[in-house]
């Protein structure tokens, strides 16, 4: 399998902090990987690193092979990287389509077959009906699934998610959970941080474990959860 992203000593410290201390590690195409950590251990800031919002102190980030470390998150988003926030960051003021034509406006093509896509997608998550409606008057969970639809619409390779399921009704987690899968199938990679262990255990291939700024386990769900270290960094938190 060829991977999608790989990481090698990657480094961030803010200050005197050490954020994330010489990670390497390595996503496959097409799989579902969670991020999981006790709070403060460096998922977010992994994160930042790997869609370009900072830049690393030291290491190496590559996508599909192509070194971006220290590239702008354009150039992620065009080796194609996509990402979502905890808290959605819709623009509240434009309607739902709008949103989804927003990654898109300086494409080339024809403005037709964007919209027709941006359809599609809202379709995809059962926002169709809300096509028009400023996303302001969605809820948080239908805003979570216009944010994630819209880091869809330029067919990323990965979409990196933080906290998908967390304060969304479990109607709509189970919305969020399905499409996951189904783009999956279709080749997405996805890596996941969320605190929901049992959530991520069912929907990931593996698991990625930081700690204090390190990885300090990887593999399946049933290996990562049972790891000694593991335990010990949630119980010592
Ligand atoms: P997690 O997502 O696992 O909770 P973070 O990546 O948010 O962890 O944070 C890792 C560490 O880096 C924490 O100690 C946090 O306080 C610190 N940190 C993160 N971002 C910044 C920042 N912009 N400035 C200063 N410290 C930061």
């Amino acid at each position: 399998m060829t991977s999608v992203i790989e990481t090698q000593s990657l480094a961030k410290s803010f200050g005197g902090m050490t954020a994330v201390d010489n990670t390497s590690f390595e996503i496959e195409s097409a799989t579902i990987v969670g991020l999981i950590g006790p709070n403060g251990s460096g998922k977010t800031t992994t994160l930042n690193l790997l869609n370009g919002a900072i830049s690393p102190d030291s290491g190496s980030i590559r996508v599909q092979g192509t070194e971006l470390a220290g590239k702008s998150s354009t150039s992620f988003v065009r080796a194609g990287v996509t990402r979502t926030f905890q808290n959605p960051r819709v623009f509240t003021t434009i309607t739902a389509i709008e949103n989804l034509l927003v990654p898109v406006l300086h494409s080339k093509g024809r403005g037709s077959k964007w919209t027709e896509k941006a359809e599609e997608l809202l379709s995809f998550v059962g926002l169709l009906g809300h096509r028009d409606t400023p996303a302001s008057e969605l809820s948080g969970g239908q805003q979570k699934l216009l944010e994630f639809v819209r880091a869809l619409m330029t067919d990323p390779h990965i979409v990196l998610m933080d906290e998908p399921f967390a304060g969304v009704h479990p109607s709509v987690k189970e919305v969020m959970r399905e499409r996951i899968i189904e783009k999956n199938k279709q080749g997405t990679a996805f890596l996941i941080v969320s605190h929901e262990i049992p959530d991520l255990t069912r929907l990931c291939s593996d698991i990625i474990c930081m700690s204090d700024g390190e990885v300090i386990a990887s593999g399946t769900p049933a290996d990562v959860t049972s790891h000694p270290r593991v335990i010990e960094a949630y119980l010592g938190h």
